[in-house]
């Protein structure tokens, strides 16, 4: 591993939101108090000393920063105020940045405009394109003494978009995660072979950590409130993303079908979660009570406000569809719309959103590491004379 040192890491890292890691001591409380390291991971000092001493190669092969979950116990313990859980998250916004390598994710971090940009240039690609279908298909066609918003946006044209668009995001998103597993996993590689058999067997770590995200539990969360909270929010976007990718067809529908049809509950059960769960981070945020709430960074603010916007936007689509109201139907799919490409574009792959990948990705390649270790040493140890 190199170890070259990189006298600005420490200042970049602070463009992603690193509050005060210069004033770090080296004391060791964080770790001694974190509940989530290890021997192996004695993080957020370690992390901390990788930026002090300008260690960009290990920074970028380190996993620990996916392995907090931003509890803030290692912060109120610190003497120095050096604010090292904000640190440990300012890490990953950088390591998410490096691991993409089109730059898109650095600007999203270090630029409000940037942002700004983008979330400009999908409100106008939309309109650009509602507009372009209208003009070409004849805006007499749109029909305005009731609602049909499968001729106003024809559902197999939408679905058609959304599998293509989907399809870049898969391919950016799998780029980057590549990306992130070759350089966590380089060190060890140069030192044990490891067989595809151990990739496979120990698979089961990112399932298990993907679908539980378990490690919440264990981050001082007592009553497990925070971790449930958070398994709710999943569900409510992976119940989303299910109705809108592979059931778009289905879902978006000029029939009114009964109450307890799953057409209707399904939207319900992930547009009741999005919402509740978008606007319980947005106040906690404002009210800036709880330690992980203290600061934020501007993407911080982004994906739930995304989240509110689709909500809110989808819930006046559906009331206006049913009041019968043509035009005020059809603009708020196309805001609604606007909001959904938008929040897609900067979060698969580049912000906030991946650490659902990345996260679970972190603790199945430690599990991989440590197997081709035990596997490496297991004929080392056996006494002499077995085999
Ligand atoms: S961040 Fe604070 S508690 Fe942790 S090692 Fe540095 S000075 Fe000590
Ligand atoms: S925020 Fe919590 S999990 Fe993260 S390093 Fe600090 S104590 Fe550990």
């Amino acid at each position: 591993m190199s170890t070259r040192v990189d006298p600005i890491l420490l200042d970049e890292i602070k463009d992603y939101g690193a509050i005060n890691p210069e004033a770090c001591f080296n004391c060791g409380n964080c770790t001694a108090i974190c509940p989530l390291t290890t021997d192996d991971h004695p993080f957020p000092r370690s992390t901390i000393r990788q930026l002090q001493m300008g260690l960009r190669d290990q920074l970028l092969e380190s996993a620990d920063p996916w392995m907090c979950y931003y509890c803030g116990d290692c912060t109120r313990t610190c003497p120095k105020g050096a604010e090292p859980a904000e640190t440990m998250m300012a890490a990953r916004r950088w390591l998410t940045a490096q691991y993409d390598g089109s730059g898109l994710g650095a600007k999203l971090y270090t630029s409000e405009r940037a942002v700004f940009r983008l979330v400009a240039r999908y409100v106008v690609l939309t309109l650009v394109a509602f507009i372009v279908y209208h003009a070409l298909t004849g805006f007499d066609r749109i029909v305005t003494d009731r609602v049909e918003l499968n001729t106003f946006a024809p559902v197999m044209l939408v679905w058609a978009f959304v599998l293509v668009h989907f399809a870049f995001l898969g391919f950016r998103l799998g780029k980057n995660t590549l990306n992130m597993a070759n350089r966590v996993m380089r060190s060890t590689s140069e030192q044990v072979k490891i067989p595809l058999s151990v990739y496979v067997s120990e698979f089961k770590a990112f399932v298990t950590h993907f679908v539980t995200q378990k490690r919440w539990r264990d981050c001082n969360d007592v009553d497990h409130s925070r971790w449930l909270k958070h398994l709710l929010l999943v569900s409510g976007y992976v119940t989303m993303l299910v109705l809108i990718v592979p059931l778009l067809w289905w879902f978006q529908t000029d029939n009114i079908y009964p109450v307890y049809h799953p057409q209707r509950w399904l939207g319900y059960y992930a547009t009741i979660v999005l919402l509740f769960a978008s606007v319980e981070i947005l106040i906690g945020r404002y009210r800036r009570r709880e330690e992980l709430h203290r600061f934020s960074h501007p993407t911080d603010w982004l994906f739930p406000t995304f989240i509110l916007v689709s909500s809110v936007t989808g819930i006046l689509v559906h009331i206006f569809r049913y009041a019968g109201w043509a035009w005020p139907t059809y603009i708020m799919y196309v805001v609604h719309l606007m909001a959904v490409l938008a929040m897609l574009d900067t979060e698969v792959g580049i912000g906030k959103w991946t650490h659902m990948i990345y996260r679970p990705l972190a603790m199945y390649l430690d599990a991989v590491k440590k197997r081709a270790r035990q596997e490496k040493s297991a004929p080392e140890l056996a006494p002499a004379g077995t085999d």
